[in-house]
């Protein structure tokens, strides 16, 4: 089991144990976060975050904010400051170390000019279709280039002047010189420099020649005397290069490159390219849209960080790749604002009840608790009134088996109020209820019926002092299990219900307060939070968090 209550241990924080009692690094531990910002965070990047700044506070080291940013044409600052303040919010400070790859652009040309000095680069006048052909494939050996065997003066020579730009893009690349014969693909003389004229959000014009993720990843590492690069699985076979770059500039520290799974998740879709896709072709409300796997749309929707830290931390950190239920993300959120949210009344429904035995001009101020178990939380103050709504679902005039609502003729007790008796339903024209007519026992404020049981309790809010609001109840964003694999295009399995929209909800009075992003559990229908981009003062908009229980368990069953 743990060693540390903060975070389980893990087969990584092993093998840094067992470093640091061999003296390696001179005992320091040193991680970074490598986003590229070509896209929102989304969970998946969290479970990435949360290891390398705990891995760094369990063992008393450093984490490094790092923007992995060589593809200009894909990158900008939209992403940079998204990425920023995603990580901020999700509890963790890099504190003054935030670096680009492109701080390193003049250091990694300089690199690459000593690695073409040892004869271990050279400059590859073939074009792209040629390259692919000459790289073979895993069951056939590639070919050298014809250019393999270039001068080092010559190779420097062309090199410059691809950085002068001299050439079209495309005309030459920069190769490691490794083995064309290797099993292992990537050690295939792999390009480390390719011309390409973009514009670059940090560097601006300058370069015309941008380095490869490959080349530029392991040097940032060490130019940051990172101890242990954490990356996901599919750089294991990446990393014999990681070692080679690294091995040939004996000037540089060498870094442990360790890898553990992605976090994979149902229902949903995690590749930076989907959540793309769904943004352009405006099937979401943008990055941040509530249903987005995204950091800033799971903000949104209501999700706390200790929710999302929390469920990293029991998803844990292996080497097997594997697909973790959302249930448990969604436990994990439930777990967290079962304990924080205030307890607030909203009718999504509502279907008006006048309480006929009711004074007109009498008012109870009823005193609730903020919190049932919280006593900290303090108390909230609600009127009551002759009138008020409650559910329309709350109210049946021929109920099921079991149904222990309002009735015909039945009694029900309005929660933190009186019980109610349902005398008479009004209907319209067309036989639809329009409201009931009910009577109260002015003896029940928080005393039993005297001589009776009433067993349902139901939420309500009275009609004077209700507060019209929009309430947006989301659900998945897919129905099926997994989009990516399903037959067709993932975008055939956008779920039609993961939004609904209802207007005319009313909210207790006590929401008129209710701050941008604060979180309650609305009685009886579940966990909600104000929107911090469409809620307003005069339009109060909240969306649905999560259910109180897994509805989505029922439903499959
Ligand atoms: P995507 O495939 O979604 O576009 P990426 O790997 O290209 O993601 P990066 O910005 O390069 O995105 O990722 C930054 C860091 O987060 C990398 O170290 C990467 O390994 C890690 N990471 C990305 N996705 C996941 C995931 N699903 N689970 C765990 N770590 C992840
Ligand atoms: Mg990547």
């Amino acid at each position: 089991m743990s060693d540390s209550p903060a975070i389980p241990s893990n087969f990584i924080h092993q093998i840094i144990r067992e470093d640091l009692k061999n003296n390696k690094n001179d005992g320091r531990v040193h991680t970074r976060f490598p986003p590229e910002p070509n896209g929102y965070l989304h969970i998946g990047h969290a479970k990435s975050i949360c290891l390398n700044f705990s891995t760094a506070n369990e063992f008393k080291g450093l984490c490094n904010l790092r923007f992995d940013d060589t593809n200009p044409e894909k990158e900008d600052m939209e992403y940079v400051d998204s990425i920023r303040e995603s990580i901020r919010w999700l509890g963790f400070d890099w504190e003054d170390r935030q670096y680009y790859a492109s701080d390193y652009f003049d250091k990694l040309y300089e690199f690459a000019g000593e690695l073409i000095k040892q004869g271990k680069a050279y400059v590859c006048s073939l074009n792209q279709d040629q390259a692919r052909e000459y790289r073979g494939t895993l069951t056939k050996p590639g070919k050298n280039s014809p250019d393999r065997d270039r001068s080092v003066d010559e190779n420097l020579d062309l090199f410059n002047r691809m950085k002068d730009g001299e050439f079209d893009d495309g005309d030459y690349t920069l190769r490691a010189k490794i083995d064309m014969a290797s099993p292992n693909m990537n050690m295939r003389d792999p390009v480390i420099y390719r011309i390409r004229r973009a514009e670059h959000h940090q560097t601006g014009n300058k370069w015309c020649i941008y380095p490869m993720y490959d080349y530029t990843h392991c040097i940032s590492d060490a130019l940051e005397d990172i101890t242990h690069s954490l990356c996901t699985l599919e750089f294991e076979d990446h990393r014999p290069l990681y070692d080679w770059v690294l091995d040939q500039l004996e000037s540089l520290p060498h870094p442990r490159q360790i890898e553990f799974a992605r976090l994979n998740i149902n229902y949903t879709v995690m590749s930076k390219r989907k959540l793309k896709q769904l943004v352009d072709e405006g099937l979401v409300d943008g990055w941040d849209d509530p249903r987005m796997p995204t950091l800033d749309g799971m903000r949104r929707r209501g999700y706390t960080p200790v929710s999302i830290r929390n469920f990293c931390e029991m998803v844990g950190v292996t080497k097997a790749n594997s697909v973790v239920d959302v249930g448990m993300l969604e436990h994990s959120l439930r777990d967290d604002l079962d304990k924080t949210s205030p307890r607030a009344m909203c009718v999504l429904n509502p279907l008006k009840v006048v309480i006929e035995n009711y004074p007109e001009d009498k008012i109870d101020v009823l005193t609730l608790p903020k919190h049932p178990k919280d006593e900290s939380m303090g108390n909230r103050e609600i009127p009551f009134r002759r009138e008020v709504w409650i559910d329309r679902a709350d109210f049946e005039e021929v109920p099921p088996p079991g149904f222990k609502r309002l009735v015909t003729g039945g009694e029900v007790r309005l929660r933190g109020s009186y019980v109610i008796k349902c005398e008479e339903v009004i209907k319209d024209n067309n036989g639809e209820i329009m409201e009931l007519r009910a009577t109260y026992d002015a003896a029940t404020l928080g005393a039993r019926p005297e001589g009776r049981k009433v067993k349902g309790v139901i939420h309500w809010v009275s009609v004077q002092d209700a507060l019209d609001v929009e309430v947006r109840l989301y659900d998945r964003l897919f129905n099926c299990e997994n989009p990516d694999a399903a037959e067709g295009d993932y975008r055939d399995y956008i779920n039609p219900d993961s939004l609904v929209v209802k207007t005319g909800c009313k909210a207790e009075p006590t929401m008129a307060d209710a701050a941008h992003e604060e979180r309650f559990q609305f009685e009886r229908e579940g966990y909600f939070c104000v929107d911090r981009k469409n809620s307003a003062p005069d339009k109060p908009v909240f969306n649905l968090t999560v259910t109180l229980r897994d509805t989505w368990a029922k439903k499959s069953n």
